[in-house]
């Protein structure tokens, strides 16, 4: 289906120049906004405040004024209003998907995910319980409370605004919790227009505060803020480390969800007519800007020729275009992840990898005001090299050969990294083996990207991030624990 570019709907689901304190929409306190541009052709698609630590400040104090009632309101209450939001997100379901496609760029990659991810929240609302607890004294109960932190602060990325952003926003205030977020400066659009059904939902005022803004201004402000209680944030291990480093000085307990340089490994007895397509849909999908995209692919010596061959069939198969065109891939996010993801490139070629497919920008007009670039796969790289080990968070596709089991489980764990993992093989002891032997917080035997499993938590080992997000735990880590112990009178 070919849509008119210019067919949006920006208009009808935010309110232009404005986020989201105490239930207002507001402007910035400086007055002044920052453009959202579409990726495909640099057009303006909206104006967004450009909040900063008195936006940051005004949005903590209307969420500290919210929390007592919130935290009261009995769980049950909690759960029906998340569940009453997410109706909403679905009967806005084609509007939502077309927004998250103009600010980020993809082409319509299926049901977008937001009704799905809060109706699973929201069933944990009233099933948050404590213990009771044994005691020295028949005259003493002991127990323990989960009871919400407070105002929590949260920072998401822009490569899936909608599900960041209810995935985080849901699970606090499930809890109990009030929250400030704060969207990445580049898709901040999807995030407004969920924050609009939330409020449309009944969700009060206060309770959800959105402040748009950049990284360093409004971003920077939150975790410093006296009033800020927990902290998540989803984004680079560079700005994952600087927020850390500021919960650090403000005594804020953090929850990151960092990069990935996921492998991909294929056995010599992996069925490859399932691996190939899945492995090359998982570094296409969203222009490769998924933190849990398979971008190294570790296969065994016996295979590699054919592997290649197919790959290099398949990438070339994947069309790239507008959001709007029916096309497989999108552009990147901005002109920096463009220079970004070819300096990798050049960085791959210089440092010997052979490019077997992409590599470049793609030609002709509808490419040349928009952020493309080739699918691209590189063959016969060695471990040590960048594009082995630095994520490029874009299209571009490592292949590593190794010989045997041994080997292959050393390079596809030898990376700061352990976000997801995948193992191609029939072989099911080796698959346990491998299971248990790779450092990763998701592993998928025969999938890619996870394999739709309902409630598998998801997040990072090593420098990918701690801290786990959508378990059935989600709404159980947005609280804290209170022993209470209770002594009859006489
Ligand atoms: P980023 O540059 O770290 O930005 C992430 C967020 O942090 C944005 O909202 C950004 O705001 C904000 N920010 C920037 N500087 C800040 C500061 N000093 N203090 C507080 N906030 C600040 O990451 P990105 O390039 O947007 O996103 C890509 C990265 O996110 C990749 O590494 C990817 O793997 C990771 N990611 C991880 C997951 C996961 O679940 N593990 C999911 C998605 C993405 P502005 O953009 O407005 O400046
Ligand atoms: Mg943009």
């Amino acid at each position: 289906m070919t849509i008119a570019p210019t067919e949006s709907n920006v208009a009808t689901l935010i309110i232009e120049g404005a986020h989201l304190i105490a239930g207002e929409w507001v402007p910035a306190v400086s007055g002044d906004t920052i453009e959202v541009l579409n990726p495909a052709n640099q057009e303006v698609l909206a104006r967004v405040p450009r909040g900063t630590t008195a936006d940051v400040d005004a949005a903590v104090q209307a969420a500290a004024a919210a929390f007592p009632a919130w935290r009261d309101t009995d769980a049950t209450t909690r759960g029906a209003l998340i569940l009453r939001w997410a109706e909403l997100i679905e009967q806005h379901e084609n509007e939502l998907d077309r927004l998250e496609s103009q600010e980020v760029g993809r082409p319509h990659w299926g049901t977008p995910p937001m009704a799905r991810i809060l109706r699973f929240i929201a069933g944990q609302a009233d099933k948050v319980s404590g213990l009771s607890l044994p005691t020295h004294s028949p005259d003493v109960l002991g127990l323990t409370l989960r009871e919400p932190y407070g105002v929590v602060g949260s920072v998401i990325p822009w490569n899936a605004p909608g599900p960041m952003f209810v995935n985080d926003a849901g699970a606090a205030i499930a809890a109990g919790n009030t929250i400030v977020i704060k969207p990445a400066e580049d898709a901040p659009l999807t995030p407004l227009a969920l924050a609009r059904l939330a409020v449309d939902a009944g969700i009060p005022p206060g309770v959800l505060n959105v402040v748009t803004g950049y990284g360093p201004e409004a971003g920077a402000a939150i975790p410093v803020h006296p009033g800020i209680r927990r902290m998540s944030f989803t984004g680079s291990p560079a700005t994952g480390a600087a927020v850390m480093q500021a919960c650090a000085t403000n005594l804020v307990p953090l929850h990151l969800e960092l990069g990935g340089k996921s492998p991909q490994v294929i056995f010599g007895d992996a069925d490859l007519d399932a691996a190939i397509p899945a492995i090359v849909a998982g570094i296409t999908l969203n222009t490769g800007q998924i933190c849990a995209a398979g971008s190294r692919v570790v296969v065994d010596r016996a295979v590699h020729a054919e592997v290649v061959r197919r790959l290099a069939e398949e990438m070339a198969r994947v069309s790239v275009g507008p959001w709007y065109e029916p096309v497989r891939m999108g552009p990147l996010i901005n002109a920096k992840q463009h220079s970004r993801v070819l300096g990798y490139v050049r960085s791959g070629q210089e440092e010997g990898a052979e490019l077997v497919v992409g590599g470049g920008v793609p030609d002709g007009e509808v490419f040349e005001r928009g952020f493309f670039v080739q699918p691209t796969l590189f063959d016969r790289v060695e471990p040590g090299m960048r594009i082995a080990q630095e994520e490029i968070f874009g299209p571009v596709l490592s292949v590593i050969p190794v010989d045997g089991e041994v080997d292959a489980l050393a390079v596809a764990n030898g990376t700061d990294y352990g976000l997801v993992a995948s193992v191609w093989t029939r072989d099911v002891g080796r698959a346990v083996r491998m299971a248990r032997g790779l450092q990763a917080g998701q592993v998928a035997v025969n999938a890619a990207l996870g394999s739709g499993v309902i409630g598998g938590p998801f997040g990072g080992y090593k420098r990918s991030g701690f801290g786990r997000t959508m378990g059935a735990d989600a709404v159980l880590a947005y609280t804290q624990v209170k022993t209470v112990s209770i002594r009859g009178t006489a």
